[in-house]
């Protein structure tokens, strides 16, 4: 069956692709479980060169990736432009790695013991369309640098970046079959590697949803998985912020169109300045360029598809505080939007995963931490303070695994990067990132006798 990419900002068709079903995914892992032998034995050495390579090639590229990126997903070309400078600089991370993954050794009695990091075997990675060859990148960089090969399923609506990275892997010297990119549904092309016998391990990211699904099927063969899904973090802004840095950073739930898991998207204002900082916010909002992707100064694109739209539109039911401008006409185009809320309305439990903010009045500090709590999800957050024992505190009481202080930037190649509640388990990026990747091995050699 042909699959039709679209420009989420004009739905013209840009690509048809063939699908994969289960016989290509089969034969797919079949390729990786061949290759493997030999993948993993590669000096470390070797390896990181050839990631290096990998890294080295995304930058030569950048302008071209940024440019499909954009194009595939509706998101404003500078912002595609960091995202794959990201991408190169994970791959640069992740070459520097291999060969500092290093195991222990151990007191014991009678001998000496040890741990080895061993790679799992073949992986299967499957992402979602927001950030597609980033989060790629996330689980390509340390699945490699581990000694792992891989078959990695980008989401259907934004295929595109990944089939061409799997071409500059290829030209970047890694052996064929090593890393195997496969066009097709979840539903089937997902659905089969999360049940293949010879899949050690999911590395997911998507929907709390799939996420479950994932997990469910994975239990079949004791599969590793790894869980990025959703969020509905909270930027809580204390009455001693600097609040005019605070409001002026929109772009903590409107980057991305909001399509973005850390999305800040529940605004949690101490009530002695909510005024204030709603003013604020409106007008840092109304400043917010929409428009065509390709344009440098953009800074807000179209949503991904149709029907991501109307789910985002089922959201803003009553009267919004705030409504931005969008172009009209063809694409899926959706405002930035202000809406007022309680904790308990559904546009603050469930991921809107669009440009919609819900504004939330707070008492005090143990009241913010409850509302910031009262989630089922965990994922990231920013707190607004200039109380250096106030963010302290705060920061150890939000249940949420990635945060950041007078800031909102929850991503960094160094730093690990993941959920607490119903937004996963695991971390990728960082050293840490490897430990998803690898199993430890314990080995004991006596030295009686
Ligand atoms: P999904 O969770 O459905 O998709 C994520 C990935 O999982 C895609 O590659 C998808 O494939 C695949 N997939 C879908 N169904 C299965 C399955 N049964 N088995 C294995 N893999 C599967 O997210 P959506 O794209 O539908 O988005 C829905 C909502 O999920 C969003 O509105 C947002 O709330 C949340 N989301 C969160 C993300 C995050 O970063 N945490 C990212 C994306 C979405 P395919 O698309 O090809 O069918």
């Amino acid at each position: 069956m042909t699959l039709t990419v679209l420009d989420p900002a004009t739905e013209e068709p840009i690509a048809e692709l063939e699908q994969a079903g289960v016989e290509e995914t089969d034969e797919a892992v079949a390729r990786a479980t061949e290759v493997y032998p030999a993948w993993r034995s590669v000096a470390p050495a070797d390896r990181a060169r050839l990631l290096r390579r990998v890294a080295t090639l995304v930058e030569e590229h950048g302008e071209e990736l940024a440019k499909i990126e954009s194009r595939n997903v509706g998101k404003p070309i500078s912002g595609a432009r960091g995202e794959i400078g990201m991408v190169a600089q994970v791959f640069h991370f992740y070459a520097g790695a291999v060969d500092k993954h290093y195991g222990q050794t151990i007191p014991a009695a009678g001998g000496e013991a040890m741990t080895f990091r061993e790679p799992l075997g073949v992986v299967g990675l499957t992402v979602p369309w927001n950030f597609p060859l980033n989060i790629a990148s996330w689980k390509l960089g340390p699945a490699l640098a581990c000694g792992n090969t891989v078959v990695l399923k980008p989401a259907e609506l934004t295929p595109l970046s990944a089939l061409r990275l799997g071409e500059l892997v290829l030209e970047a010297g890694i052996p064929e079959g090593v890393v195997n990119v496969l066009v097709g549904k979840g539903s089937v092309v997902g659905q089969r590697l999360i049940e293949h016998p010879d899949v050690a391990k999911i590395g997911f990211t998507g929907s709390t949803e799939v996420g479950r699904l994932v997990m469910q099927g994975a239990a079949a063969t004791i599969k590793r998985v790894t869980l990025e899904l959703g969020g509905k973090s909270a930027n809580v802004i204390f009455e001693d912020a600097d609040l005019e840095r605070a409001a002026a950073a929109p772009y903590a739930v409107f980057d991305n169109a909001g399509q973005d898991c850390c999305a800040r998207s529940r605004i949690l204002v101490q009530k002695s300045v909510y005024d204030r900082f709603l003013g604020a916010f409106i007008t840092a909002t109304e400043g917010v360029e929409v428009g065509d992707p390709a344009d440098d100064s953009t800074e807000m694109g179209p949503l991904v598809s149709a029907a991501h739209r109307e789910t985002v539109s089922s959201f803003v039911d009553g009267e919004a505080v705030f409504s931005g401008k969008a172009p009209s006409g063809k694409g899926f185009w959706f405002p930035c939007t202000i809406v007022e809320a309680t904790n308990g309305d559904r546009v603050a439990r469930e991921e809107v995963f669009g440009p919609v903010a819900a504004i939330i009045p707070f008492e005090g500090e143990e009241d913010a931490i409850r509302i910031a709590n009262d989630t089922p999800y965990g994922l990231s957050g920013s707190i607004w303070t200039r109380n250096g024992a106030r963010a302290l505190r705060v920061a150890r009481a939000l249940e949420a695994g990635v945060l950041s202080v007078n800031s909102n930037s929850s991503v960094r190649v160094q730093t690990p990067f993941g959920g607490f509640k119903q937004s996963g388990f695991g971390r990728e990026l960082g050293m840490q990132g490897l430990d998803g990747y690898s199993e430890v091995k314990s080995v004991f050699i006596s030295t009686e006798g």
